[in-house]
């Protein structure tokens, strides 16, 4: 299997994976880039789009793939997706071509939101998780609830180390600064900055990243650890038990 993140709009990646012969996009946001794609890759049929929320900017190619390609689409069970798609929730598995891709629910951002996790064959798994997880961030939460986010994150925290996290956004620059605020004496989180930074120069994406670098970088999947919930309790009162340091942590991301 083969993995491309083709970019869309300012800071999105419409993910690609491909077995030569058949190819998959998650969250295609625009038609555009994967039809090109498509052309310059004519043997490749694309037969599967995975859509992990509703918002504008990971379905707005929808139609007009599913007109040029006949694709068959699979999104969120809990939220109107624009084309006819077989919905998708907790405990679901869907296979592609050899592929089983299990499906987890992952409120926060919106409310039925989803993840993809797969494992292929001889290669370190993979995890499309919309705008749920960033690296060095999460997603800003529309409809759910700090809770709902706070648990969705724990449960993709909990997937293999060596997981490829494949985010919807290239947010991780501003992410990784706001992380450097909050945390500023993880060595882990200087050098990934140091990573990434150089990446971004070479305008190379920094992503996928190990799910195992997201765990000793990202202050929203250690909001729980001494550093991180000392920063974020010195910064907001309010900020006392789990939930409410989590949420404290979102909030002052917003106005950072
Ligand atoms: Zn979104
Ligand atoms: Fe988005």
């Amino acid at each position: 299997m083969k993995l491309i993140a083709l970019p869309a709009f300012s800071d999105n990646y419409i993910w690609l994976l491909h077995d030569d012969h058949h190819a998959l996009v998650v969250d295609p946001g625009d038609s555009a880039p994967v039809l090109a794609w498509l052309q310059q890759h004519p043997g490749l049929q694309l037969d599967m789009i995975l859509v992990t929320h509703h918002h504008a900017d990971h379905t707005g190619g929808l139609s007009d793939l599913v007109a040029h390609t006949g694709a068959q689409v699979a999104g969120p069970a809990l939220e109107n997706m624009p084309v006819a798609a077989q919905g998708l929730q907790q405990g679901d598995t869907l296979d592609w071509h050899g592929l089983r891709l299990q499906v987890h629910d992952v409120p926060g951002h919106t409310l039925g939101h989803i993840a993809f996790w797969t494992h292929p064959a001889g290669q370190a798994p993979l995890l499309f998780c919309g705008d749920t997880l960033f690296s060095g961030g999460c997603g800003r939460l529309f409809e759910g609830t700090p809770a709902q986010m706070l648990d969705s994150l724990d449960r993709l925290a909990a997937l293999p180390d060596d997981t490829r996290v494949c985010c919807a956004h290239e947010y991780t620059l501003s992410n990784l600064k706001f992380a450097l605020a909050v945390d500023p004496d993880n060595n882990a989180l200087r050098d990934h900055a140091q990573t990434c930074a150089s990446l971004r120069q070479q305008n190379h994406p920094t992503l996928p990243v190990a799910l195992s670098t997201e765990r000793a970088i990202n202050p929203f999947l250690r909001s729980r650890t001494g550093p991180v919930s000392a920063a974020v309790r010195q910064h907001d009162a309010s900020a006392r038990d789990d939930v409410s340091t989590f949420a404290a942590l979102r909030t002052w991301k917003n106005t950072f």
